[in-house]
């Protein structure tokens, strides 16, 4: 029988002085373990254009010692009218990244109806923000049997987005990584793009144990937001980053989705690195699920 992957009954009360018994549920993503206390730090670029440009990122996202590629094949973008992601192409591409680097790949899947395609290729599935409150969708990912990140909606309450992740349990699927991406608060679209909650990590590691990634790049909206924001994710105890990088100023400039917030390598080098010294703050049990 499958684990419950919360306390819902306790999420929705007060959090504070409850513990959560037993060890992180660690679940592996292409030989990578997430939440076994070393950070892991999945990045690339927010939506696959070309092959050129994902082959291009991808070399320096393996270069700057990330364990995981990203890179969006099916685009929720605000506008129909903006670039939507190049779908099954973009699959062929990260397939054929991944045979040339060796990265395992996460990407999105908004529709249920794709979920058995994306499944059938990559090595994480991710539920974007805007589908976290998808109930058909979450069930068909509890169905494909692949890891999936789900992140949070950008409204979501934990108890919301805890009953998310148990749809994907309930339907066959304990390999869940919840992803904390930025909130919508009525600083929102002033001096960054959505506030990065980090309040949240403490109060979710006694409620659940389930791996916990932060997003900075979708929190802050600009690049230069991203490293302390990461910086400050980590020391928070998260179990890894999702990060959005870009190879170049020239690439950047020519990007089709989310320019502005893509780090460059070496931004994503110190950010590994940082990363990596992490996981001895875990082992003096500062704010990690060891605490
Ligand atoms: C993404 O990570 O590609 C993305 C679209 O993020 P979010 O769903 O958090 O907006
Ligand atoms: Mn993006």
């Amino acid at each position: 029988m499958l684990e419950r992957f919360a306390d819902l009954r306790v999420c929705r009360q007060r959090w504070a002085g409850h513990r959560r018994p037993g060890s992180t549920h660690v679940v592996e993503v292409a030989g990578v373990p997430i939440g076994a206390g070393v950070p892991v730090v999945i990045a690339g670029p927010c939506a696959v254009e070309s092959l050129d440009q994902t082959l291009t990122i991808a070399r320096a996202v393996k270069a700057a010692g990330a364990s995981l590629l990203r890179g969006g094949s099916h685009k929720p973008r605000t506008s129909p009218y903006d670039f939507q992601g190049l779908g099954t192409e973009a699959l062929e591409i990260l397939k054929e990244v991944r045979r040339l680097t060796g990265l395992g790949f996460v990407t999105e899947a908004m529709d249920p109806r794709l979920v058995e395609q994306v499944a059938g290729c990559a090595d994480m599935l991710q539920i974007g923000s805007r589908s976290m409150h998808n109930v058909p969708l979450l069930k068909e990912a509890g169905q494909a049997g692949l890891p999936v990140l789900l992140k949070r909606g950008w409204s979501a309450t934990v108890h919301e987005w805890l009953c998310a992740a148990e749809y994907i349990a309930q339907a066959g699927n304990d390999k869940v990584v919840l992803c904390e991406r930025g909130i919508r608060t009525s600083c929102s679209g002033d001096y960054a793009r959505n506030v990065l909650d980090l309040n949240v990590l403490a109060p979710l590691r006694t409620i659940t144990p389930l791996p916990v990634l932060v997003d900075p790049s979708h929190a802050a909206g600009t690049a230069e937001l991203v490293p302390p924001l990461a910086r400050a994710a980590l020391a928070a105890g998260a179990d890894g980053l999702l990060v959005e990088v870009t190879a170049s100023e020239k690439m950047r400039a020519h990007a089709q989705c989310d320019p502005l917030q893509g780090i460059l390598p070496d931004a994503l080098g110190t950010i590994v690195a940082y990363a990596a010294g992490a996981e001895s703050a875990g082992s003096r049990g500062f704010a990690t699920r060891r605490s």
